[in-house]
C-alpha cells in the first residue's frame, strides 16, 4: 500500500532529555562538534548514517531513549551541552562589546537560498552556502540579524548518473515538520503574511523559523490550505520555472519577507531591523514595501520616503556578467503592480522606473537594487571593479572607479568548514575560529612539520574512504552489480597528491578544461613516480543541456579502466560531500574564464584546511594569491578565440601540475616529509586563514555597511523625517537648476618664474554659474591628472575649490605628477544625506 500523504511525528522525549530538543533544533550543532558528539554518543552507528540530531531523536528506538533518560553520565554531558548553548545565545559577543549607540538594533538579511546544512536542503549552490555562512558568522559575532527567505518543498535536486554518464535529477519533497523548523504561530494559529496578486487574488504564506545559533531564519512557505491550488506552488522549488513563477517568488520574498519580519518582531519582541541587506537583487521589491509603510504611516510622498529607504539598504551583487542579471518583461511587472493592491500608495509608474534599463521592454532587478540601496557592493576586489564598469551607465559622467559600488570580499565560516582535527592540532578553540582575540599563541608554536603532515595524510585518507564509498554507490545506482565492483576498493591512494575540482557546471567554470589534452592528463595521473589523483564533482542546472554534456564528457573519461583508479566523478555534490573534499584535497583547482567568477568560496574552505589553491586569477584569488600560498594559472589575456584561449590555459595548467606541483609534493626529506610543500601549507594557514573567514566579511559589512547605513537612517528619519524631506527638496531643486549649471573661463596659474616641476604650487580658477544653487549646496572640484593621447585623466588628484560668493572659484594645489598633465573643473551635488558625491549621478564638467 502507498500512503496518500505523509507527515512526520516528532519523538516525545522523556522529561530528563527535554533539553535535547533545543540542541537538535538549533543549527549551532552544525559548527559545534561537542553537540554532535553528544548525539553520536546515543548511537554512533545511527548518527553516522543520519548526521542530523533531529532525525536521530526520531530514529532512535524508544527503549534506547528510556535508557539514556536514566544514564547519569549521559545526562551530565547533555546538561553541559545545553548550558553551553544557553551561554552562547545570551552572552555579550563582539557586537555587544562595540558599545556604539549608532549600531543598528537589528539587520534583516534577505536571500533566495540559505545553505546552512545538508540537513536543511534549501540551497542550490555557492550563493546559498554563502548566505548560510553569513548568518553563522553573524551569530558568532553577536550581530542581531534576522534571515529571510523562502522554504522550497523540493528545494534541492539530487543528482545521479545514467549508465552512459548523463545527469539524472530527483526532487525529493520535504516535509517541513521533519526538519529543524518551527511554524510561527499566534494564539495557536499559523501566522500568515499576504501579498496581493492580479485579478483580486491573494497569496498567503506561512512562516517557518530555523534557529541558526543566535539568528532566527524566517522561511516563507505558500503550501498552505489558505491558498488557491496554483498559488500553493509558488514556493514549490528553488528559482521557479518560468518568469511568472519567478516574479511571484521574488515578490513574495521581498514584500512578503518584509511583512514576515515585521510580524515576527511584533510577536516575539525581537528588535525591528533598521538596516536591510539583500544578498543579490531577488528580494529588491522589499524597498517598495518599506516606502509604502512610511507613506501610509507618516504621510510622506514616495520621493520623500525614498531617501529613508535607500539609507537603510545594503545591496550585494554577485553577477559579473550583464546576461546573468535577473530581468523581467515590463508587461509582466505591470501585471502585478498596476492595480495598486500589491504596494498601495506607490505609483506603479515609479515602480517601473526603478527597474528601467537600456532595453525598454525589460525590468532590471539589479538596477532596481542599485536605485533602492544607498550602499552597494561586489564580492571581491576584482568583482567590485568589474561591477563598477558594468553598472557605469547608471552614473554617466563619472570615471569607472567613482561608480558607487564597493566590494566586500566573501568569506567562509571557519567552524563549519575546518576539520576539527586541525583545530585540535593547532591548539585552536574550534567554535571560535575566526574570532579575534580568542586564539592566543602563534599557529606553529609547538607543532612540527611531521605532525602537520600526518594530519594532512589523515584527512586525505578519510577522503579516499569517502571517494571509494561514493564511487561504489554511484556504480550500484548506475546498475552495476557488487560482483563487478571489486576494483572500487582500490580507487585512490592516501599517499598520492590529490587534486579537487567541484562546482556547479555553468560554461564559464570550464569543468572540462582539464580534458583539453586527454593524453597529457592521463600521463599526469599515471605517472609512475609522481602520480596525481583527481576528484571531480558538480551539478548542472537541470535545464542546461550543455552543462550535462560536459558532465558526460568527464564521466566518459573517468569510466576508462585505465585511469579510473586515479580520477573519479562523484555525483550529487552537496555540503556533506564538500566537507570531505575541502579537507582532504592537497590542491584545489579552479579554472573559470577570468572575470566571470565573482568571488568563489570553495578555494577558501580548502585553504582553511591547508589545501593549496591552483586557480585562474579570478574572484578572491586575484587579490589573495601572493606567490607562495598556491599557484596562479596564467591567463591568455587578449586572446579572443575561446578555443585557443582554453588551449593555452590548459597547457599552462598541465605545466604547473607536472613541473612544479607534483615535484614539490613528492620532494621528501629524510623524514619522508615534503618540507617545501609544508612551508606553503603553513604560510596558507597563517596568512589566508584570517582573511577568508566569514567573520572578517561580516565585520566589514557591519563597519562599512550596516553602521553607516544605520547612522544615515537616523539622519533621514529623525525629527519627523527632516533629513529625508530635505534631500527630497534638494533633488527637486536640482531637477530645475542642474541643467543650467555652467563652468567657464577655467585657467591654471603658476607664480611668476616658478619652475614647472612636481610639487610646484599652482592655482586653478574658474567662473561658475550655479543657476540658483548656493555654493554650500555643491561641491566644486579641481581635478589634475596625467593625460594620454585621448585627454583622458588618469591618477587624478582632486581638490575642493572655494568660491568668492559671486561666481569665482579657486583652489591651490601642488603639481602631483611629472610628464603630460591635464586638469579640469567639475561641479557635484552636495548634501549630508549623500554617501558619495556620485550618488545622484549628476556632474557638470568644464
Ligand atoms: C562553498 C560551496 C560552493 C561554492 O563554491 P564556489 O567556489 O563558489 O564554486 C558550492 N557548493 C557547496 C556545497 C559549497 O560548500
Amino acid at each position: 500500500m502507498r500512503a496518500v500523504r505523509r507527515f512526520t511525528v516528532r519523538a516525545s522525549l522523556p522529561e530528563s532529555l527535554s533539553g535535547l530538543g533545543d540542541l537538535a533544533t538549533n543549527l549551532r550543532w552544525t559548527w559545534h562538534p561537542p553537540t554532535r558528539d553528544l548525539f553520536a554518543s546515543m548511537d554512533a552507528e545511527l548518527f553516522n548514517r543520519v548526521r542530523d540530531p533531529l532525525r536521530m531523536l526520531t530514529a532512535l528506538p524508544p527503549a534506547r531513549l528510556d535508557e539514556l533518560a536514566v544514564d547519569d553520565a549521559f545526562l551530565a554531558h547533555a546538561r553541559e551541552a545545553v548550558a553551553d548553548l544557553d551561554r552562547y545565545l545570551a552572552e555579550p559577543r563582539w557586537y555587544q562589546k562595540q558599545d556604539d549607540p549608532d549600531l543598528p538594533p537589528a539587520v534583516a538579511y534577505f536571500s533566495m537560498e540559505f545553505g546552512v546544512t545538508e540537513a536543511l536542503p534549501n540551497y542550490s549552490g555557492g550563493l546559498g552556502v554563502l548566505a548560510g555562512d553569513h548568518l553563522k558568522a553573524a551569530s558568532d559575532l553577536g550581530v542581531p540579524m534576522v534571515g529571510v527567505g523562502l522554504l522550497y518543498r523540493a528545494g534541492y535536486f539530487r543528482q545521479a548518473l545514467s549508465l552512459d554518464g548523463w545527469q539524472v535529477e530527483h526532487y525529493p519533497v520535504i516535509d517541513p515538520n521533519a526538519f529543524p523548523l518551527e511554524l510561527l504561530t499566534d494564539g495557536g494559529e499559523p501566522v500568515l503574511v499576504d501579498v496581493a496578486m492580479p485579478a483580486g487574488r491573494t497569496l498567503h504564506a506561512q512562516i517557518w523559523k530555523a534557529r541558526v545559533g543566535r539568528i532566527p531564519l524566517l522561511l516563507l512557505d505558500t503550501d498552505t490550505e489558505a491558498n488557491d491550488e496554483d498559488l500553493r506552488a509558488v514556493t514549490d522549488r528553488l528559482y521557479g520555472g518560468d518568469a511568472d513563477h519567478r516574479i511571484r517568488q521574488e515578490i513574495l520574498s521581498g514584500i512578503g519577507g518584509f511583512r514576515a519580519v515585521r510580524r515576527y518582531c511584533e510577536l516575539t519582541g525581537h528588535p525591528q531591523p533598521k538596516v536591510f541587506h539583500t544578498n543579490e537583487g531577488h528580494a529588491g521589491f522589499l524597498g517598495l514595501e518599506r516606502a509604502r509603510e512610511i507613506i501610509q504611516a507618516d504621510g510622506l510622498a514616495f520621493d520623500e520616503a525614498l531617501p529613508a529607504v535607500r539609507a537603510g539598504t545594503v545591496f550585494t551583487t554577485h553577477t559579473p556578467v550583464s546576461a546573468g542579471i535577473d530581468r523581467f518583461p515590463v508587461d509582466l511587472v505591470q501585471r502585478y503592480f498596476t492595480d495598486g493592491r500589491l504596494v498601495p500608495d506607490v505609483d506603479p509608474r515609479r515602480v517601473l522606473a526603478l527597474g528601467a534599463e537600456d532595453n525598454p521592454g525589460l525590468f532590471n532587478m539589479a538596477h532596481m537594487g542599485l536605485r533602492l540601496a544607498q550602499r552597494a557592493n561586489g564580492v571581491s576586489a576584482l568583482h567590485g571593479r568589474v561591477s563598477r564598469r558594468m553598472f557605469s551607465r547608471l552614473w554617466p559622467g563619472f570615471d569607472f572607479d567613482e561608480v558607487p559600488v564597493s566590494s566586500v570580499t566573501n568569506g567562509v565560516h571557519g567552524p563549519t568548514w575546518v576539520a576539527r582535527e586541525l583545530s585540535a592540532l593547532l591548539g585552536r578553540n574550534h567554535e571560535e575560529l575566526g574570532l579575534d582575540g580568542a586564539q592566543g599563541k602563534p599557529l606553529r608554536d609547538g607543532v612540527t612539520d611531521e605532525q602537520l603532515w600526518a594530519l594532512r595524510r589523515e584527512l586525505r585518507e578519510k577522503l579516499v574512504a569517502e571517494v571509494r564509498r561514493r564511487v561504489r554507490a554511484a556504480w550500484m545506482q548506475r546498475g552495476a552489480s557488487a560482483l563487478e565492483l571489486g576494483w572500487t576498493d582500490t580507487v585512490f591512494d592516501p599517499d598520492v597528491l590529490t587534486v579537487g575540482f567541484a562546482r556547479r557546471v555553468p560554461t564559464y567554470k570550464r569543468l572540462t578544461l582539464m580534458l583539453r589534452d586527454p593524453d597529457r592528463l592521463r600521463a599526469l595521473l599515471l605517472d609512475e613516480r609522481r602520480p596525481i589523483q583527481l576528484v571531480v564533482a558538480g551539478k548542472s542546472h537541470p535545464a542546461d543541456e550543455g552543462g550535462k554534456q560536459l558532465i558526460q564528457q568527464i564521466v566518459r573519461f573517468v569510466d576508462d579502466p585505465e585511469v579510473r583508479r586515479r580520477i573519479v566523478f562523484l555525483p550529487d555534490y552537496d555540503m556533506s560531500m564538500a566537507r570531505y573534499l575541502y579537507r582532504g584535497c592537497d590542491v584545489w583547482l579552479n579554472t573559470p574564464v577570468r572575470q566571470l567568477e565573482a568571488c568563489g568560496t570553495s578555494g577558501m574552505k580548502s585553504a582553511l584546511n591547508g589545501g593549496l589553491n591552483l586557480s585562474i586569477r579570478d574572484g578572491w584569488w586575484d587579490e589573495c594569491y601572493d606567490g607562495s600560498n598556491g599557484w596562479a594559472i596564467p591567463t591568455a589575456d587578449g586572446v579572443t578565440d575561446p578555443l585557443r584561449r582554453d588551449e593555452l590555459e590548459a597547457a599552462a595548467l598541465y605545466d604547473l601540475l607536472g613541473h612544479q606541483i607534483a615535484p614539490l609534493f613528492y620532494d621528501r626529506g629524510a623524514d619522508g616529509v615534503p618540507g617545501g610543500w609544508l612551508s606553503m601549507v603553513w604560510h596558507t594557514l597563517e596568512t589566508l586563514g584570517p582573511r577568508v573567514q566569514a567573520s572578517r566579511m561580516v565585520r566589514e559589512y557591519v563597519e562599512s555597511g550596516y553602521l553607516p547605513a544605520s547612522r544615515m537612517v537616523a539622519e533621514a528619519t529623525g525629527d519627523g523625517y527632516r533629513g529625508a524631506l530635505s534631500l527630497a527638496d534638494y533633488r527637486t531643486k536640482l531637477d530645475v537648476s542642474w541643467p543650467r549649471v555652467r563652468i567657464f573661463d577655467t585657467e591654471l596659474l603658476v607664480e611668476d618664474s616658478a619652475p614647472m616641476v612636481t610639487g610646484t604650487e599652482v592655482t586653478i580658477r574658474a567662473r561658475i554659474d550655479l543657476a540658483g544653487l548656493e555654493p554650500s549646496e555643491v561641491d566644486v572640484q579641481a581635478v589634475v591628472g596625467k593625460v594620454g593621447d585621448g585627454d583622458e585623466l588618469s591618477d587624478p588628484v582632486t581638490v575642493g575649490m572655494s568660491g568668492d560668493g559671486i561666481g569665482a572659484f579657486a583652489a591651490r594645489l601642488k603639481l602631483p605628477h611629472p610628464g603630460s598633465i591635464g586638469y579640469t573643473v567639475r561641479v557635484l551635488p552636495k548634501h549630508r544625506l549623500l554617501a558619495t558625491p556620485a550618488e545622484l549621478a549628476r556632474v557638470v564638467h568644464a
